[in-house]
């Protein structure tokens, strides 16, 4: 018997009949022999709906009472898909995080798992019954309230579920067949990819391909689980998220032609119109002025990506330097830049919400030589003007425009030889 983990988002249980198509698959799941646990997002965009609620009632909700009101999402969704299940003749059971053992921090909205206690879902398992979990929601031992795992989160407690209970498989169901090369909304002739490694997936998920949450994929890499993302509107095989065994060095695995190197070179390309850029104007450029800088943004909290500094004008000593940030830090940033102004010594502060960014992600780039170049060219002819680039070991990285990431991302895609002969199908959800 073997131990499956599902995974179903919102757009798998958009409504009343997409939960049943879901009850009958997870029912098939358990008539073929297995043990079956279901992770459950809310019902379609019922999170945003629900976020748009709270903001009509106000501007800043206080962060424990907005995962009170988000966590009702998902435990509509489980309730619904037990009794579905229960109807078909089969048992079920749904959990609440706190009821699955999903014990977290104590940080609202962003809560990380601390511990996972699953004895219920694992009692449900060995009376025969289908396990249905909420995803998304955890429960702080300390404060004894309800949290939540950040959006997409959902992934998360399927991965932790899994790598608990020890699953043989851990499937992530959604609207499209798989991980593609760019999101198949925004490149219609993007390519299904079969495999990838974990590595390249947290890349792209770090860089704004939502199609599996950045913190899932980091907990599958840490616990050795292997995710199988794939629709739930077919049977069609998906994309399974492998943790790569150590690289062989290049020269061994050139010289062994048994052990090719079968990374391809690109992996995927994805954009995030999430973040702005930051401008320090007119900074001293004399040591310490980028620690004490960077010192008081760490200070809020903020997550920054990008960072560049340009060579200082000989005649002022003065240097800028800007950095990218998520916009919705971007006026915490300013006011404690702001605050630190006469200290720090810098001239202004200019901020720009209207960028774009876009990853190339591929672990071959760590051996091949002229990736930027073509990737500089593409956009160049293309007329798209770059703004800020940075790189890592297998991801470049590009700031446009806000209004041409899109065009940069097609002509990206295809200038890499990623564009497929047949249009990806999206089965459902709004893309929200
Ligand atoms: P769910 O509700 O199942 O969690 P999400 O909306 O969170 O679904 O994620 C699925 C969506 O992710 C797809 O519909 C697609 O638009 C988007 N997406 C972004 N990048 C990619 C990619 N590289 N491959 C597949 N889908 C992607
Ligand atoms: N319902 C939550 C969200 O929309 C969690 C999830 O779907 O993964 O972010
Ligand atoms: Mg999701």
């Amino acid at each position: 018997m073997s131990l499956i983990v599902q995974k179903y988002g919102g757009s798998s249980v958009a409504d009343a009949e997409s939960i049943k198509r879901v009850a009958k698959r997870i029912v098939e799941t358990r008539k073929a022999g297995n043990e079956v646990v279901v992770a459950v997002s809310a019902m379609g965009d019922s999170t945003d709906e629900l976020l748009d609620l709270a903001h009509q009632v106000t501007p800043i909700p206080a962060p424990r009472e907005l995962d009170m009101l988000l966590t009702a999402g998902e435990r509509i969704s489980m309730a619904l898909l037990a009794m579905s299940i229960r109807s078909m003749g089969h048992d079920a059971r749904s959990f609440t995080g706190s009821q699955a053992g999903m014990i977290t921090d104590a940080r609202h909205g962003q809560a990380r798992i601390v511990d996972v206690t699953p004895g219920r879902v694992r009692d449900a398992l060995d009376e025969g019954a289908i396990a249905i979990v909420a995803g998304f929601q955890g429960f702080n031992r300390g404060t004894g309230d309800i949290t939540t795992l950040g959006r997409g989160g959902s992934d998360t407690t399927a991965v932790a579920l899994a790598a608990a209970l020890g699953a043989d498989v851990c499937e992530i169901y959604t609207d499209v067949d798989g991980i593609y090369t760019a999101d198949p909304r925004l490149v219609p002739r993007a390519r299904k990819i079969d495999r990838i490694s974990s590595e390249e997936m947290l890349e792209l998920a770090a860089n704004g391909a939502k199609v599996l949450y950045i913190r899932a994929v980091e907990y599958a890499r840490r616990h050795g689980v292997t995710l199988h993302v794939r629709s739930s509107f077919n049977n069609n095989e998906g994309t399974i998220v492998y943790n790569a065994p150590e690289q062989p060095a290049p020269d061994t695995a050139r010289e062994n032609s048994e052990t090719p190197v079968e990374e391809p070179l690109i992996a995927g390309v994805a954009t995030d119109l999430s973040e702005a850029k930051i401008t320090v104007v007119g900074v001293p450029d004399i040591p310490g002025k980028a620690a004490q800088i960077f010192n008081i943004v760490a200070k809020t909290g903020a997550n920054i990506d990008m960072i560049v500094q340009n060579v200082s004008a000989a005649s002022t000593g003065l240097t800028d330097i800007s950095f990218t940030l998520p916009k919705s830090d971007g006026q915490t940033v300013l006011t404690a830049l702001t605050a630190e102004q006469g200290d720090v010594g810098f001239k202004a502060l200019q901020y720009d919400d209207q960028i774009g960014k876009l990853a190339l992600v591929g672990a071959g780039m760590r051996t091949n030589a002229g990736v930027s170049a073509k990737l500089f060219t593409a956009l160049y002819e293309a007329g798209i003007n770059i703004e800020m680039i940075s790189t890592s070991e297998i991801r470049i990285s590009v700031v446009t425009r806000a209004d041409t990431v899109n065009d940069a991302l097609r002509v990206v895609h295809a200038a890499f030889g990623l564009d497929s002969d047949d249009e990806a199908i999206v089965h459902g959800g709004t893309g929200r």
